[in-house]
């Protein structure tokens, strides 16, 4: 509770220029959500008031990266918006080659193209929805290796982001290291609830796989989040700045993957970075046909610049601590209620644990999408699924694949909401908990082929 009462969080920005927010009647959330099949990805966002959905690319920018926006430089080869992200990139997170692309899927399809060959292993701490499928569509196979307590949404242990080193030895042991592609690191994690990876479990899973000569990529796409559990959570960091923790992290790797829509508070862009010469000259060379020229991958040249500044923000202590302050804000105002999440806390969202909150449905009934749909129809609040139609099936048996986890993730873009935006929504989650017992299944009518969350429709269950 020690941040509700001191509210040292305090949003280190004022506004000055704002976005009206429209109000639905219960009727007309009721016509929308019919409309969107029930799935809140296939909603109208004109149709929501406080949009949860994610933090992708929502951030709000400040006045000094929409400076630099002007500043763009619209050079088709060598923009100097170019330059500056570079500079930045290699400043922070001290990789030597930059590749620019659109976001941070780009990226992994740059890398999983390079790095696996069919019929190789790539073990990461849990799946993430883009990463795997990129690596699948590359004909690896994903492995799990996170610590066994990152599936359990009430251990508070305080890094079950974790690689789990006995699990990563045996796949190892098992397909021998020439069949391990690399190994993904991804730091927070996000299907686990926005836990964090400590820098020791970093260094370890570096000293080990530097054995084997497997390589080890990054997914850098929370790492400033992260580095804010790293300093308030391991000691030996407490006095090292959020900077220096993320050049750190990124020191226990070859490379990275980036979305800069997260932590780098911006709209649209990321990028590939890499140590290996070898890698970026191909990365280089593909990134012409999927992205764009290699100075650009597909950003306009103020997209560029408006990362490189991003960077620079994203790193200063007063404002991740308020980022994760204002999570943290919602998530002990909820718990006090006693609703259950996932903790402890993450860095970026609440998860709400849906097995928990609606323990007379099934896996198969969707809970966590059921109740996404029904906090919408509740009070115009947006949130997603994060369970069973996220996992998708299993590409062997074609069934669906059953994870620990049923959650339904509560996001918080950064810079956009008010506390009393936090206030609202906690209270909606408050008023669905006093009526859970009415909440129904839901059915599949539609289910495309490729990350199926964000297309699926549904029906509510009968009875
Ligand atoms: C969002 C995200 C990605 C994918 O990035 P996009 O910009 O959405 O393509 C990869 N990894 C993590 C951890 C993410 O949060």
């Amino acid at each position: 509770m020690t941040n509700i009462k001191k509210r040292a969080w305090a949003e280190p920005f004022k506004i000055k220029m704002v976005e009206p927010l429209k109000m639905l009647s219960r009727h007309e959330r009721a016509g929308a959500l019919r409309e969107a099949g029930f799935n809140t990805f296939l909603l109208r966002s004109e149709d929501v008031y406080i949009d949860l959905l994610t933090d992708s690319g929502t951030n709000a920018m400040s006045d000094y990266q929409w400076a630099g926006m002007m500043l763009g430089d619209e050079a088709y080869a060598g923009s100097r918006n170019y330059y500056h992200l570079e500079a930045m990139v290699q400043r922070v997170y001290g990789y030597k080659y930059l590749v620019p692309t659109h976001q941070g899927r780009g990226a992994e399809n740059l890398i999983s193209k390079i790095l696996i060959k069919p019929g190789q292993y790539v073990p990461g701490n849990m799946y993430f929805t883009t990463t795997r499928l990129h690596q699948e569509l590359a004909g690896g196979t994903f492995v799990d290796v996170i610590v066994d307590e990152a599936h359990d949404s009430t251990d508070l242990r305080p890094f079950k982001g974790n690689v789990d080193l006995g699990k990563l030895e045996a796949l190892i042991a098992k397909v021998g290291a020439a069949k391990v592609a690399y190994v993904t690191v991804a730091a927070t994690v996000n299907m686990a609830g926005g836990q964090p990876i400590s820098l020791e479990n970093l260094k370890a899973v570096r000293a080990l796989t530097a054995k084997h000569g497997i390589k080890v990529i990054f997914d850098a796409t929370r790492a400033v989040e992260n580095a804010y559990f790293i300093k308030t959570r391991e000691a030996a960091y407490a006095d090292w700045t959020i900077e220096q923790i993320v050049h750190e992290m990124c020191a226990q790797s070859d490379g990275a993957t980036m979305s800069g829509k997260k932590d780098l508070l911006v709209n649209i862009g990321g990028f590939l970075a890499i140590n290996d010469l070898d890698v970026f000259e191909e990365a280089r060379n593909l990134v012409v046909v999927y992205e764009g020229l290699h100075t650009y991958g597909g950003l306009a040249g103020r997209d560029m610049e408006a990362m490189a500044r991003g960077i620079e923000e994203a790193v200063q202590y007063d404002h991740i601590r308020a980022r994760i302050g204002q999570v943290e804000y919602v998530g002990e105002r909820l718990k006090a209620s006693g609703i259950p999440i996932v903790e402890p806390i993450g860095g970026h969202a609440i998860f709400l644990d849906a097995r928990r909150f609606l323990p007379h449905l099934t896996q198969d009934d969707f809970p966590a999408q059921a109740l996404a749909a029904e906090l919408y129809l509740e009070s115009g609040i947006r949130a997603m699924e994060r369970g069973i139609v996220s996992a998708g099936r299993d590409d062997a048996t074609g069934k669906h694949r059953y994870p620990k986890l049923e959650l339904v993730r509560l996001t918080f873009p950064r810079r956009v909401y008010t506390q009393a935006h936090c206030d609202v929504t906690a209270e909606a989650v408050e008023a669905l908990y006093e009526s859970r017992a009415e909440i129904r299944g839901l059915e599949m009518t539609y289910e495309p082929k490729y990350l199926r969350f964000f297309q699926a429709r549904f029906e509510p269950k009968a009875g």
